[in-house]
């Protein structure tokens, strides 16, 4: 390792005192019962690896991957230890060290810095899924051919005739008097899967006299930070600082929890980089979350009704690291006509993480029925949250165990009052 890395990651794993409580808070551990499963064991060999006793190699990698850096257990840990940036940093040292796989490669350097490849992309998906392509390959099992990764696919849900953007473009309305401008932040999860919650947060904004600017980015980094591939996410994360950092908005807002998680990251990221440290602090300084940015700048309550009884999943890049929770309870409770039910072990990660569930469809389904239990138990009609990534995981959650809920952003459900409000 480089010795940078080796001193960070030394002083990082030397805070673990092994007492173990991190298993109450970790949903791989309790989906498979292993050690190595939980922040204990992978740190474990991660300071194995530090004192020598073990190569940085393939003998680890499952280990660091199988982690879906929720943050789960630093809630139960004491001295607080930060495994999820732990793994993170030491995923990106392994990669460094022995490359990734091309596909990744391939995704991260020529698809995801490239939006008119990544929406080709998409519509080629859209296609054959229209077509019939896809259903049939499942249906005869050909997606077998590709392993857990042919099962994945089944998460993936129907991609709509329209892009986010499209759809945030048509929404957006001149405004009698402005309150606030400011620069949305369009992840490509909400962009590509999701653009009915960008046409809502555009409506709910205009609304409130918040003048909406729709910058071209990319994605955020996200993806490639998670596969240790530090160089694509930076250079992906310097498009995104170059488009946003200028323009003269009160806030950068977001409604995606891992992409608004992330770009609170930038500054991070660069403080070794001059010509792009101040410029990535300044960037991370102005990011706010949707419902964070409407909760301070107050709403209008004339809402309609919207009869439903409501739970809520808290996205970990939302509640845990943006420390936005209250928020979107409070939103959700201030509806007339919602029935809010509090979802036990709300906190608790869906087993999403991103494409996790593409790389590690058992796992991810083990932590997926565990969520759905619960949802299953609240009653609820409606089950609201705050991420793309999370929705996308909670639906296939929803179809696999046939219940009888819907998946919304919260800003749909603020949308859906107002226009129930005439
Ligand atoms: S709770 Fe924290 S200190 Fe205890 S074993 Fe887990 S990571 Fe280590
Ligand atoms: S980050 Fe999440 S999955 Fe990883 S060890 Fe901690 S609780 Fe478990």
């Amino acid at each position: 390792m480089t010795r940078n890395v080796m001193a960070e990651l030394d002083a990082a794993v030397e805070q673990c005192n092994q007492c173990g409580f991190c298993q109450a808070g970790c949903p791989t551990y309790k989906a498979t019962g292993i050690e190595w499963t939980v922040a204990r064991g992978r740190i474990a060999l991660i300071r194995d690896v530090l004192a020598g006793r073990l190569p940085l190699d393939d003998s680890v990698r499952e280990p660091l991957f199988n982690c879906l850096t929720c943050g789960g257990c630093t809630d139960h840990c004491f001295p607080a230890v930060q495994t999820a940036q732990i793994v993170t940093k030491a995923r990106a040292e392994l990669v460094r060290r022995h490359g990734e796989h091309w596909v990744q490669k391939l995704v991260f350097r020529q698809v995801l810095p490239n939006p008119n490849v990544l929406g080709l992309a998409v519509k080629s998906l859209r296609l054959s899924q229209i077509t019939g392509v896809e259903p049939l390959a499942r249906s005869t099992g050909a997606v077998n051919l590709l392993g857990q990764l042919g099962a994945a696919s089944a998460v993936l849900p129907k991609i709509p005739g329209k892009t986010g953007r499209e759809q945030a473009r048509e929404a957006i309305k001149p405004l009698a008097a402005r309150r606030a401008r400011v620069a949305y932040f369009l992840g490509c999860g909400t962009n590509n899967i999701y653009p009915g919650a960008a046409a809502a947060a555009m409506r709910v904004l205009n609304r409130n006299g918040v003048e909406v600017l729709v910058p071209e980015v990319v994605c955020c980094g996200k993806p490639p930070i998670s596969y240790g591939d530090e160089a694509a996410a930076k250079d992906l994360a310097r498009r995104n600082i170059d488009a946003l950092v200028g323009l003269d908005v009160d806030a950068i807002v977001t409604d995606c929890a891992t992409c608004g998680s992330f770009l609170h990251e930038y500054g991070e990221l660069f403080a070794d980089e001059p010509a792009y440290a101040e410029k990535a602090k300044q960037l991370s300084s102005r990011v706010q979350d949707l419902l964070q940015f409407l909760a301070a700048l107050g709403i209008d309550q004339t809402f309609g009704k919207v009869p439903a009884r409501i739970t809520y999943h808290d996205p970990c890049h939302l509640g845990r690291f943006q420390k936005v929770s209250v928020q979107p309870r409070d939103f959700l409770k201030s509806v007339p006509g919602v029935e809010f039910v509090e979802l036990p072990e709300a906190n608790m990660c869906c087993g999403g993480a991103g494409s996790y569930a593409l790389t590690h469809y058992d796992i991810s389904m083990m932590v997926l029925d565990r969520k759905m239990e619960n949802v299953a138990r609240t009653g609820a009609q409606v089950l609201a949250t705050a991420c793309p990534g999370c929705a996308m995981q909670l639906s296939y959650g929803i179809k696999r165990q046939q219940l009888p809920v819907r998946v919304k952003h919260v800003v749909e459900i603020l949308d859906q009052a107002y226009q129930s409000a005439g």
